[in-house]
């Protein structure tokens, strides 16, 4: 087990190249939350990845809790999709055609999640929601976006309103250089009130194009839906003809096979019209998707009148990753997932109790997160009322013992298959001190 002082604070070489980054990056880092402002200290440069663990240009290694913001679900190069991308790369790196593997990757997608009947597939979870939503609006006929505050869809002009990761952690209300007329056309609500939805459609109803969620969200930290919560947005949007979008981003075959919605539905209400994915089905490289049904997908070009393309949608290397990742994510790898989310998140309880730091434990399948507070979290509010400095002392003291947390109070913690009992017993005996750092 890796001792405080054998991981102090210091990453020259980390440093180093920070300081080069931010000569000609701004802040440093080529996406905000990567920077460590919320809990300071430096950023880890990392120069490589196997299973379980990150090492950095210090030569420390990391137990990786992050992977990769949750794309690296079978842990990092693991043996066959680097097989596969290294054979696909060998063919060629882009085409700017159809080729075989982009037909393999969404019949694999359209064969896990049941509601899915059609897939496009594009480079980023932002492209796919804002993909979405444009063919919502064009399928509709409406302009209006209903989102909930803390949920996180990319960095969409008109979903960046109240999102949660990044614009939690930077405490921003919403991004500058989002037009008002734009943000006019978002109405924001609290995620788990119905209440307040069922009151914005009596208003606004023949204007909504469609609802927005994160099926269970993960970036305001892990909130799930109370129950009845997602077949009540199911039987609102399909009673004023709107569309219902679940962005499984975040927890498409992750949480599941079948994502969130493998655990959650069918719903009595019937599935949400459309579906984003993005992270696991790239397997680490640039692979998103959209999906669901046939009518609303007819209406995308080349069919129909809605817009939407993409230079390397479809990229055959990052289609041979995606498809290598899903192929791979066998019942065993959930099984294993779900065994060390049990383990870690007993003994994280355990810890912050001895220690009596108040603190509550969410989790959406093997996604969890801790919440520095007393009492449920059921929505951005309360997420937002935590003691934030209890986390980054927290986050440093891991860190320093070797294990690579997400950089903010407000994400998601990702385990990975490849997580053996070594490396869930180098997070285990890094706890209490991280415990008794945050009381
Ligand atoms: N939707 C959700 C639920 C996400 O968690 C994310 C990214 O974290 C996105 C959309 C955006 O995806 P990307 O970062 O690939 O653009």
């Amino acid at each position: 087990t890796a001792s405080i002082a054998a991981y102090p604070m210091e990453a020259p070489a980390s440093q180093a190249l920070l300081d080069r980054a931010l000569a000609v990056t701004p802040g440093g880092v080529n996406s905000p939350v990567r920077a460590f402002r919320a809990v300071g200290g430096t950023p880890r440069f990392m120069v490589s990845g196997h299973g379980p663990y990150l090492r950095d240009a210090d030569g420390r290694e990391y137990v990786d809790l992050v992977c990769s913001w949750g794309p690296m679900i079978l842990g990092h190069a693991h043996p066959a999709v680097l097989e596969a991308v290294t054979t696909a790369a060998g063919r060629g790196f882009s085409f700017g055609t159809p080729s075989e593997n982009e037909v393999a990757l969404a019949e694999e997608i359209v064969a896990r999640v049941e509601p899915v009947e059609q897939v496009r597939l594009v480079s980023s979870g932002t492209e796919a929601t804002m993909s979405a939503i444009r063919l919502a609006r064009g399928f509709t006929g409406r302009s209006v976006i209903v989102k909930f505050a803390g949920c996180y869809h990319g960095h969409v002009d008109s979903l960046l309103a109240a999102a949660g990761s990044g614009v939690a952690t930077f405490a921003l209300p919403d991004s500058a250089g989002v037009p008002k007329e734009m943000a006019a056309e978002t109405i924001v609500l609290p995620y788990n009130d119905l209440a307040a939805l069922e009151a914005a459609f009596a208003e606004r109803g023949q204007e909504i194009a469609a609802v927005i969620t994160e099926a269970s969200p993960g970036n305001m930290g892990v909130v799930p839906p109370a129950p009845g919560f997602t077949e009540g947005l199911r039987r609102v949007t399909t009673e004023h003809g709107a569309l219902l979008v679940s962005d499984e981003v975040m927890t498409g075959f992750r949480c599941s096979a079948a994502g969130w919605y493998g655990l959650e539905g069918p719903y009595a209400a019937g599935a949400p019209d459309l579906f984003t994915f993005g992270k696991v089905m790239g397997g680490g490289f640039p692979a998103a998707a959209f999906g669901g049904r046939a009518d609303v997908m007819a209406m995308l070009a080349p069919l129909g009148p809605v817009y939407q393309a993409g230079t390397l949608s479809g990229n055959p290397v990052a289609t041979a990753a995606g498809l290598a990742t899903l192929q791979h994510c066998t019942p065993e790898v959930y099984d294993r997932l779900t065994t060390v989310a049990d383990t870690l998140t007993a003994a994280l309880g355990d810890e912050l109790g001895k220690a009596g730091v108040p603190h509550v434990i969410q989790r959406a399948g093997s996604m969890f997160s801790v919440f520095f507070r007393e009492g449920a979290v059921v929505n951005y509010d309360d997420a937002k009322d935590q003691h934030v400095p209890a986390f980054a002392a927290f986050f440093h003291s891991m860190l320093s013992q070797g294990v690579h947390l997400p950089p903010s109070a407000f994400e998601a913690w990702f385990l990975s298959a490849a997580h053996d009992d070594a490396a869930v017993d180098r997070v285990l005996a890094a706890l209490p001190a991280a415990a008794s750092e945050a009381a």
